[in-house]
Parts: structure tokens; C-alpha cells; sequence
């Protein structure tokens, strides 16, 4: 038994070790997301751009919840906003919810994609609704999805995601995990990320049933994987040829590479996107944006409309946080720090590398990097599972150790928000050189 108190949250300490079976006894493997396992650490405090665990530590946080805290943990603007909201009129079931036009009018405005905008709660729910309103406009089944790219968790596009135990050999169109319906393949048609050929040879084949392609316009499902040039293009041109719907996975890249998503850097407009994680600092608000004829393909409980139901489908306190986020965004400098400070990083990194001898590759784009233990970037799924996974767990432990909060695996991505200092970076190339420096030892 440990001498320590056991708290459940605040800034006191917690025994660690206590609290993970104490949730291993009433939660499924101790944590509600898969990803939570495998960490020794728990949080009971977070502020800016820091966590702190259970025994006091303080850790500068790069996972920043895979995304949606971009200005920052507990931002007190947000929170304030949230609040009020709160206090003021929460879910009613009735019409527009209160707040609900102001964030879809801002989100037309900055989206170029969106004359219309429809809110729901998670990413998952997002890529569910687009294969649905894809499939009910076009009256077909199939899409075209990017192996490796994770677009959450309903059937169809669980397929061929990134897999813990994924291998360059997995067939790429696998279930993401037990419990998906294994007929989900044959509505999908699986291409490696940046083969063109493929695609055209997809759509050559299958055109007329093809309802939609769904990408990830940068990838972060497997790090950061840019589009070769011309690719997000040629999608466009495809899906027009053949009158499919094309859809950006903006879940991470939307409010993040920039206010009105990575579409608005790289001048390719999808039919829809779905967005979510960063719209509102970490309160749960996700959404689809599309054009006005596509969207008024949405509905509820007819035959030929996709329903759009939910119970929190635009809660108030959400919107409040969104409405508070994309102001911020909108009036102060949000995203010049963003990528000043993701350069710094990149850059720290490269020469920390060099000067320990590792071989590595560091990409990324804004507030976002990947650190491949690989002397080339990858340009697909398969070139980013040959990270080498025993190199990344000797840097990992001592970027953890030195209190550097990242996926604990070797191709995950990594994000700073606006409330990043110049000393977090300073400390974290100073514990990557360590880090770079153990990655190497045999
Ligand atoms: N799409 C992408 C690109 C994602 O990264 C994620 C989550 N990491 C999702 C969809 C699913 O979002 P959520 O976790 O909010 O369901």
C-alpha cells in the first residue's frame, strides 16, 4: 500500500501505480481509448502548454490529446466563455441550438469548402455522416480510401487504418480490429497514399460505384505525410470526372494548419470535410462542411436523406468553446506562433540528430512533425512502418524521462499549441540530444 493519498483530480499527488489498477479493476484494460494504455504516467493537471503526472512532474505535452488543444490546456478565455454558455442555456433538443449559427457562420467564412456546416461530437461521427450523405447523393456503396489513413472507427472506414500490429506485409484492406463487420471490405477500395496509377486504375474499374474518396489531405495518421505534387489535383479532377464526392479528413489538420484547414494552404476544395479536435480546445465538437447542394442531402428518418441525429449534437458549452477558439484565432496571432515555433522544433531536432549520428528523418508542416528513425521521409503507409520501432523506444524512454510527453510510437505524429514558450523548446532539444544520443546504442 503506498503512502501516498489517492486523489482523483486537482494538483495533488496521486499513486500512480494505485490509480492504473484501481482502473484496470472497473475499466477494460484501464483507460477508455486504446491509446491511453501502455503509459505509467496519470494526469491531474494541466495548464498551457503542460501536463503534470501523478508524482508532481511536470512534462511539456506535444500529445495535446492527439490535437484538439491548439491554444493551449485549460485555456481560461475558453473556459470562461464555456462557462457562461453554460450557465446561460444548455441542450434544449429544440431547433438551432443556442450559439449554433454563429460558429457555422464563422466556419463558412474561413472554410473554403463550407456553405453549409452541420455539427456533431467526435471525429468518428464526422466520417460516419460522410459516408452516409456520400452514398445517399450518389446512390452508390464503395469508396476510395488511403491505406494507413484513420478516419475513426465505423466499418467501412476502419478498414486498412493504421493497426498496432501492422506490418509492411498486412494486406492492406484489413479490418482495423476485432468486431468490424469483415463484409465492410468489399465496399472499399484500398490505395496507397500518393499512387496515382492506383487511383486512376480504381476509378477505371469501378467508377460508376464509387460514392466517394476519403483522404486525409496532409497525413497525420501515420505521421506527416504530404500529398505529392499534383496528387490532391488529380483527385479532384477524378472525382469530378466521375461525379463522386470528394472528402477532406480535416479532423486534424482543420483549425490547425490553418483556420480554414489544410484546403485553404493547398487551393484544392473538397465536396465536404470533416473537421472536429481543434474547432474547440478540447471540448467535444466536431462537424461536416460542404456545399449547399450535398449538404441538403442531410436530414433525419427518410429513406433517401442522411440522418443526422444526435442528442449532443451541438451542445451550447461546446459551441461557446468553438465560438471562443476561432475568435482568438481570428484576432491574434495564433497561427504565426504556430509555425514559428513548429520550425524551431524541426529544426532543434535536425541538428540535435546530426550531432548524436542517429538517422533520422524530421517532417512536418506548422504545429505539426513526425521523427522517423529513417534516413528518408516516407511518402506512404508502408515507407512510415519502417521506422525502426527499437530505435524510437530508447529515444522515447528519455524524452519521457526528461519530461517530453509524445507518441510512444515510432510513427505517430506530434503537435505544439500556441502556449508552447521558447523554454519548452529550448528543453526539449536539449533532452532530444540525449535522446537522439541513446537511440544509437546498441
Ligand atoms: N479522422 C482523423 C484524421 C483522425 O485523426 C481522427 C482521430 N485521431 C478521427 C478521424 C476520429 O476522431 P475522433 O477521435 O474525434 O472520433
Amino acid at each position: 500500500m503506498s503512502a501516498l493519498p489517492l486523489e482523483t483530480s486537482g494538483e495533488g499527488l496521486l499513486d500512480q501505480a494505485e490509480y492504473w489498477k484501481r482502473a484496470q479493476s472497473v475499466i477494460p484494460r484501464g483507460a477508455s481509448s486504446g491509446h491511453r494504455v501502455g503509459w505509467d504516467q496519470v494526469i491531474n493537471r494541466t495548464s498551457g502548454s503542460h501536463v503534470w503526472d501523478g508524482t508532481g512532474k511536470r512534462y511539456v505535452d506535444y500529445l495535446l490529446a492527439w490535437g484538439p488543444i491548439v491554444l493551449g490546456h485549460c485555456d481560461p478565455r475558453v473556459n470562461e466563455a464555456v462557462a457562461k454558455a453554460m450557465s446561460t442555456c444548455d441542450l434544449t433538443g429544440i431547433g438551432p441550438q443556442f450559439g449554433e449559427v454563429e460558429v457555422a457562420e464563422i466556419i463558412c467564412t474561413v472554410m473554403p469548402s463550407a456553405e453549409r456546416v452541420a455539427f456533431c461530437t467526435s471525429g468518428t461521427d464526422a466520417t460516419m455522416h460522410a459516408v452516409h450523405l456520400a452514398r445517399a447523393a450518389t446512390g452508390r456503396r464503395k469508396i476510395v480510401k488511403f491505406h494507413g489513413s484513420y478516419h475513426g472507427w465505423s466499418d467501412v472506414v476502419a478498414v486498412g487504418s493504421a493497426r498496432a500490429d501492422s506490418t509492411p506485409t498486412t494486406p492492406m484492406a484489413t479490418p482495423n480490429g476485432g468486431g468490424l463487420h469483415p463484409d465492410s471490405i468489399a465496399d472499399v477500395i484500398m490505395v496507397e497514399w500518393n499512387d496515382d496509377i492506383a487511383v486512376k486504375q480504381a476509378f477505371a474499374d469501378h467508377g460508376h460505384e464509387i460514392a466517394a474518396v476519403f483522404c486525409e489531405p496532409y497525413v497525420h495518421s501515420f505521421g506527416c505525410v504530404p500529398a505529392k505534387e499534383g496528387f490532391l489535383e488529380m483527385l479532384r479532377a477524378t472525382c469530378d470526372a466521375h461525379s463522386s464526392v470528394l472528402v477532406f479528413d480535416e479532423v486534424k489538420t482543420g483549425f490547425r494548419s490553418a483556420i480554414g484547414g489544410y484546403q485553404s494552404i493547398c487551393g484544392v476544395t473538397p465536396d465536404l470535410t470533416a473537421f472536429g479536435k481543434a474547432v474547440a480546445n478540447g471540448f467535444a465538437l466536431a462537424g461536416l462542411a460542404g456545399n449547399e447542394v450535398l449538404m441538403g442531402h442531410l436530414g433525419a428518418y427518410t429513406g433517401d436523406r442522411a440522418t443526422i441525429d444526435g442528442t449532443y449534437n451541438a451542445a451550447p458549452y461546446a459551441l461557446a468553446a468553438a465560438r471562443k477558439t476561432l475568435e482568438i484565432m481570428q484576432t491574434e496571432d495564433v497561427f504565426e506562433r504556430l509555425y514559428l515555433r513548429g520550425e524551431q522544433v524541426r529544426t532543434g531536432l535536425r541538428e540535435a540528430a546530426a550531432e548524436a549520428g542517429a538517422q533520422v528523418s524530421i517532417v512536418g508542416l506548422g504545429s505539426e512533425w513526425a521523427v522517423y528513425f529513417q534516413p528518408t521521409a516516407p511518402t506512404n503507409f508502408r515507407e512510415a512502418l519502417r521506422s525502426d520501432s527499437a530505435a524510437y523506444a530508447r529515444f522515447h524512454e528519455v524524452m519521457v524521462d526528461g519530461g517530453i510527453i509524445q507518441p510512444a510510437f515510432p510513427n505517430g505524429d506530434r503537435r505544439l499549441c500556441a502556449a508552447t514558450s521558447q523554454e519548452d523548446v529550448d528543453l526539449t532539444i536539449e533532452v532530444a540530444r540525449r535522446a537522439f544520443a541513446a537511440s544509437i546504442k546498441m
